[in-house]
């Protein structure tokens, strides 16, 4: 047997038992080997009946008095004493009939269970037994996992399938090399994937978990790194810095730079000077200024006689910035050689625009990421900058560098948070610079919580606020299983709020199954103020910028991730206008940390450091779908274990031969960074 033997061959799993394994995605031993605990319950100290306080106990014991009977239809008792040396104590079962003719009353028998007051009576109810004498106990007496069960498959049942495959004493492989599991101190993979299900202590199983968070994290970073080698392979064009232009460029703003606008600018004028590409990741949060950012790396782009690209997510933001650049760079020799690429084009207009790129009269081309696919022939790309998004893919470089010839310095910018540690593990490949310091002339926001009861008296504050020529936004609860719900519960809200409260306001629905020409047209009249109130659901999350908007409303806010409530939250309150945001509960329960922790502050970090800590990083709006981050097992708080799997991927990363000489995890390391070359 071995970790592909199908758990058919187990004893006591017939064909019954196997469909239900089987309808958890469990079929071989392996699998069911990485189906990891959930959580534990430590029943491994053995009490004196006597000595028992309420709570999770493990007693040693001899059975009397067994009793059974059905109470009702569907309710079926089992009654027993329990006694040891030192005292009795009840025993009670519910719906477990078999227990009475199971239990033999001549043997020891260890029992784990909860002990606590039950009719007024301290009693054990529904505890696991199991014979004293047994070599391996696996229910009771020891660290006890519970896994994610379904009404068949139990903790139960999973404990006593492993318990079994430990005795069948296979031979596990190590899946990291012998020197990566030394160099680190962590335990062989075949001692953490037991210690895992069934850890003989508490430091075994935080050994267990160290090991497999580690070789998490190992994987990850290796794959960060591999991009990194990756995108330096091909060298970028230099470009210089000219003090002149950058200063004539400044002093033409309508404002005064940050200290962190203009560090940051300083950090990508000094990545670009050198000839490998840039890979800077600028975050900062909504309204912190990232596109005059965008633009002065633009300008010294230009100046040096080459061409940028600046990519949004959608054709309406696509828009905006082409009008915020034609602004900024009007003072500009550049002002008239600014283009805005997007399907709304018409073919002429299109072919015309270019043509224009390929003979350079155009310098920045701006569009959404279908500007890639287009099949634009540019002169000379030396600068590409991605708007909302992390991280552009090996892939996506790789076809630009196959136009260009040489690698573009790449720029991304995102207003989503994200956490050092986090930083650190996923995007080890990434420079980072955070805009951490608001423009000064912000209203900003004030944040209110309220229960589903008194929405009534919200709407009427909204209504307020539409009376003096405001507009608001309602986003409707995000529903993650399935986009059709959610349009279902947006057109919901919609009706019933402009048949109700809203009825003397103009008011719009945006959704996710609209058309992207829908959407744009829905925004459009949001901003020419032909519609009041738009309800909406996530998708104005990157949105457009309407001053005139200062009120939200965002529906089950609690469902929501923190960081993307920040997100929400940033479209309001960015201006001369002071913003309000409510979060509307989906119960009137007292709300959640979280929900205060969003209430009480503005700082993006801090509520993404707290989502992480709360909800693991699939909680990080963006995360999940570049699909990467696979934690099971480590923490990203655990920074101890990401500095030690820091050091030890880089020593495995100097030889990049190693990726290759290591098929499993050059495997799992593609998978994880999504790269091509590795074969
Ligand atoms: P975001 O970081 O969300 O992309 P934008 O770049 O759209 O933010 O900037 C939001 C607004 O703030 C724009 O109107 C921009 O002109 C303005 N802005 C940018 N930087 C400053 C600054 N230093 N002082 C004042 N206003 C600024
Ligand atoms: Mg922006």
């Amino acid at each position: 047997m071995n970790l592909e033997t199908n758990l058919k061959e187990l004893k006591g799993v017939g064909d019954r038992l196997y469909s239900i394994l089987q309808n958890n995605e469990l079929k071989t031993i392996g699998d069911l080997l990485l189906y990891f605990p959930r959580k534990y319950d430590d029943y491994s100290d053995v009490l004196a009946i006597s000595s028992m306080r309420p709570g999770l106990v493990t007693i040693i014991v001899t059975f009397s008095n067994i009793k059974t009977r059905r109470v009702r239809r569907g309710l079926h008792i089992t009654e027993a004493v329990a006694s040891d040396a030192s005292g009795k104590v009840k025993v009670v079962w519910f719906n477990q009939p078999y227990r009475a003719k199971a239990i033999d009353l001549n043997v020891s028998y260890y029992l784990s269970g909860n002990f606590d007051l039950s009719n007024q009576q301290l009693q054990i109810t529904n505890p696991s037994i199991e014979k004293a004498e047994l070599a391996l106990h696996s229910q009771t007496a020891r660290i006890l996992p519970t896994y994610r069960e379904s009404k068949e498959l139990t903790s139960v049942l999973i404990r006593k399938l492993i318990a079994q495959i430990e005795q069948l004493n296979l031979s596990i492989p190590e899946t990291l090399p012998e020197w990566v599991v030394k160099k680190a101190k962590v335990i062989s993979y075949k001692e953490a994937i037991f210690s895992i299900h069934l850890p003989k202590s508490t430091e075994n199983l935080t050994k267990a978990k160290e090991r497999l968070g580690f070789e998490e994290l190992f994987i990850i970073m290796c794959a960060a790194q591999a991009n990194k080698i990756e995108a330096t392979k091909v060298p970028s064009p230099k470009i210089p810095f000219l003090q002149k232009s950058a200063i004539d460029f400044v002093s033409n703003l309508p404002f005064t730079l940050t200290d962190a606008q203009r560090k940051t600018v300083w950090q990508i004028y000094l990545d670009m000077e050198r000839d490998e590409p840039m890979n800077r990741l600028v975050e900062g949060d909504v309204g912190s200024g990232k596109t005059v950012v965008a633009a002065m790396a633009s300008l010294m782009v230009a100046e040096g006689g080459l061409q940028v690209a600046l990519l949004a997510p959608t054709e309406l933001l696509a828009q905006q910035h082409a009008l915020t650049f034609e602004k900024v760079f009007s003072h500009s020799k550049f002002g008239k050689r600014i283009g805005l690429l997007t399907g709304s084009l018409k073919a002429g207009e299109k072919k015309a625009l270019k043509e224009k790129i390929e003979s350079n009269k155009i310098s920045i081309v701006i569009g959404t990421h279908a500007l890639l696919q287009e099949s634009v022939n540019w002169h000379n790309l030396g600068l590409v900058i991605i708007d909302e998004q992390h991280r552009f893919g090996v892939q996506q470089r790789q076809k630009l560098h196959l136009k260009s010839g040489y690698m573009p310095h790449v720029l991304c910018l995102t207003a989503t948070p994200i956490p050092r540690s986090l930083a650190l593990t996923v995007y080890g490949e990434l420079s980072l610079s955070i805009l951490d310091q608001a423009p000064s002339n912000r209203a900003g926001v004030i944040t209110e919580i309220v229960s589903p009861n008194s929405v009534k008296q919200m709407y009427e504050k909204m209504i307020e606020q539409l009376r003096i020529g405001h507009q608001a936004y309602i986003v409707c609860p995000l529903i993650e299983e399935s986009i059709s719900l959610q349009v279902d519960s947006a057109q919901k809200v919609y009706t019933e709020l402009s048949k109700g409260v809203l009825k003397d306001w103009k008011v719009g629905l945006l959704h996710g199954k609209l058309k992207a020409e829908e959407k744009d047209a829905i925004m459009r009249k949001f901003i020419s103020k032909e519609i009041d109130v738009l309800v909406s659901t996530t998708v104005i999350e990157v949105g457009v910028d309407v001053a005139n908007a200062t009120f939200m409303v965002i529906l089950s806010a609690d469902r929501f991730g923190l960081a993307q409530l920040h997100q929400l939250r940033g479209r309001v309150g960015r201006y001369i206008h002071k913003g309000y945001c409510c979060l509307v509960l989906s119960d009137s329960k007292a709300p959640s940390k979280r929900m205060r922790a969003i209430a009480q502050t503005t700082d993006g970090f801090e509520l993404a450091e707290l989502d992480l800590e709360i909800r693991g990083p699939g909680a990080i709006y963006g995360l999940r779908q570049h699909g990467g981050l696979d934690l099971r097992i480590a923490s990203l708080a655990d920074t101890k274990l990401i500095l030690r799997a820091r050091n030890v991927v880089s020593q495995f990363m100097e030889k990049e031969e190693n990726l290759l000489k290591y098929k499993q995890i050059a495997q799992q390391v593609r998978r994880a960074s999504k790269l091509t070359y590795l074969n």
